[in-house]
């Protein structure tokens, strides 16, 4: 690879601009970097890498025999394959004489030749081929794992890394954050998808390019621009210094900005305010200062609790952490969603099962309804903390009233032995429901009588309703929230909550988004909660916003046939008032 300046063109999946050095991971973090070894440590090189593949073979091996006990020979083949690379004598001379001939570090020559092997497999169109390229890196990757003596994740990353990847879980996001990394760049996952909102919470860039896992060098200068959606890796002087300068126009960093916010609510040009939120994942940079100015929480998304932990925390853990969001909120609302999980959020093989279709499986609400114990003992610890601050509890993924009774009664039996503990909560304490998917929507009138308040998750909506899975890079250019058909279902569910007189909150991404936000006001939305890194923006825009005249645009917005046409509609009207 060259060492000149090169533009790798992406997608930003979480803004801001950061420079620094590369760190190219593998899946489970095995480093690949490039370290040149005297004659002397060949052998030693040669050897390691001898005993890693003997390891990943006896592994392989055992999985293989559990494999045909289990689920019998036919789906035992799947691993003959996966064997078969791992065992391949041939490939492994190659490496080792490779190993002598070069002089590097084993992993290196290892992982590139295995690059260079899969490479045209990836490109074909075979099926089978691709299918291939994926167990030969899958093989590698845990040959590479031993080779670097298994991940460590606790350990410091250098200063400024940006970390490249193929793929990173909102667990590896976090397990990175804590080892001070400072950006990201993926070839997979969509801008809606939970490593992203994750990434988003954190303050931490993102670019989403198909090309740059294979494109970039470990430990090269690089500039992360998530603003413009690109990456430029061996930045020349000059552009190293322009980048510099523009994060120095930038400005301050967001907490000086929300400080500087004069008017929560910001109120419209003709003197309507508007409920702002912030939605967070977990304890994060901005929150004294948000509570400072008033903002509440529009959603908590708690499941980021498991995940960070990997495990359920117990009740008192729960308690203790909704307590501490409560009462840096003070007065302010902070609405708990109970766990979401499922779905993209877990793994399989974690607490949940296997599931072909996760999406459409054991997620959300039907989850926690199924698992009772956990969902209680969250309901107990929500309840409590509610004693402390102005707490309301939100119920994920409803698709059906039947949900909703089930969970109000479990709520209903907690607070009765809470009583009986002679433990505080708020008797009044608000349950709403998240409408996410389409048949939440198209009966928000019956479900809206139900409940104390409504959140509008777009992001869950646009996926379900465009049936585009928010994470898949593959579907990317369907996936929009300004959809009409989105957007049809988002004014239905408004006008079900004015017409039973419950407030409703639109708290996907799409509430931040400058081109929606005259639209949602237009509907009569009474609150818009979103990541904090979008408030400032959002709350400026709202000043220049007539509430009344907004109210014309949702008619013909609504009854637009296309994504362009909603898009033509409102940037007309942005720009007429940015004129
Ligand atoms: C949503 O679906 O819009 C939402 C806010 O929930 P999440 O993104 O956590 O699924
Ligand atoms: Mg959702």
């Amino acid at each position: 690879m060259s060492d000149r300046e090169q533009i790798i063109s992406g997608v930003s999946i979480s803004s801001g601009i950061v420079l620094g050095t590369t760190r190219v991971v593998m899946p489970g973090d095995v480093q690949v970097s490039e370290e040149p070894v005297p004659a002397s440590r060949v052998p030693g090189e040669i050897e390691a890498l001898e005993k890693a593949v003997e390891e990943t073979l006896a592994e392989l091996r055992e999985v293989h025999q559990a494999a045909i006990r289990k689920m019998g020979g036919p789906v035992a083949k799947i691993f003959d394959a996966q064997l078969l690379i791992a065992g391949d004598r041939e490939f492994l001379k190659t490496v080792k004489a490779e190993i002598e001939r070069r002089r590097m570090n084993a992993g290196f020559v290892y992982h590139a030749m295995v690059q260079k092997a899969v490479v045209p497999l990836k490109r074909s169109p075979e099926r089978y081929m691709r299918q291939t390229a994926q167990d030969i890196e899958s093989v590698a990757a845990k040959v590479l794992v031993r080779l670097s003596g298994g991940s460590d994740l606790s350990k410091r990353l250098p200063p400024n890394t940006v970390v490249v990847g193929k793929t990173f879980s909102p667990n590896d996001i976090l397990a990175y954050r804590e080892r001070k990394a400072i950006g990201f760049i993926v070839s997979e996952g969509g801008t809606e998808s939970h490593m992203a909102l994750i990434a988003r919470s954190l303050m931490l860039p993102v670019i989403l390019s198909e090309d740059a896992w294979r494109l970039v060098s470990n430990n090269v200068p690089v500039i992360v621009d998530g603003v413009a959606g690109h990456v430029i890796v061996n930045p020349s002087e000059s552009t190293w210094g322009e980048y510099q300068r523009r994060k120095r126009r930038l400005g301050p960093p967001l907490v000086t900005r929300i400080k500087k916010l004069t008017k929560i609510p910001p109120v419209t040009a003709d003197g309507v305010p508007v409920h702002i939120g912030a939605n967070l994942t977990l304890p994060g940079p901005a929150d004294e200062i948000l509570a400072q100015q008033h903002i509440g929480v529009g959603l908590y998304r708690t499941e980021f609790l498991y995940l960070a932990n990997s495990a359920f925390p117990d009740e008192e853990v729960q308690y203790e952490h909704y307590r501490r969001i409560a009462e840096t909120f003070g007065d302010s609302p902070v609405v708990l969603r109970t766990f979401d999980l499922g779905g993209d959020k877990l793994s399989n093989g974690d607490d949940f099962p296997a599931e072909d279709n996760p999406a459409l499986g054991l997620r959300g609400m039907r989850a926690m309804l199924e698992m009772r114990d956990v969902f209680r003992t969250q309901v107990r610890a929500i309840l409590r903390a509610s004693a402390h601050g102005n707490v309301r509890m939100l119920l994920p993924m409803i698709t059906d009233i039947s949900e909703v009774e089930r969970a109000k009664k479990i709520i209903s039996q907690e607070k009765l032995k809470l009583r009986q503990e002679k433990k505080k909560f708020a008797e009044d304490m608000q349950v709403g429901i998240m409408i996410e998917v389409p048949s939440a929507a198209m009966t928000a009138e019956t479900l809206t009588r139900r409940v104390d308040f409504v959140s509008i998750g777009t992001n869950d909506l646009t996926q379900y309703t465009l049936a585009a899975d928010r994470m898949n890079s593959h579907v990317a250019h369907l996936y929009n929230a300004l959809h009409p058909a989105v957007l049809n279902l988002v004014y239905k569910t408004v006008r079900a909550c004015q017409g039973n007189n419950v407030p409703v909150t639109v708290c996907g991404e799409l509430a931040g988004q400058r081109l929606a936000v005259p639209l949602l006001i237009g509907m009569g939305v009474d609150m818009l909660s979103m990541a904090p890194a979008r408030i400032v923006d959002v709350c400026r825009f709202i000043k220049k916003i007539d509430s009344t005249l907004v109210r014309h645009l949702v008619g013909p917005v609504i009854a637009s046939g296309t994504v362009q046409a909603v898009v033509d509609r409102l940037r007309d009207y942005r720009e007429a008032l940015e004129k």
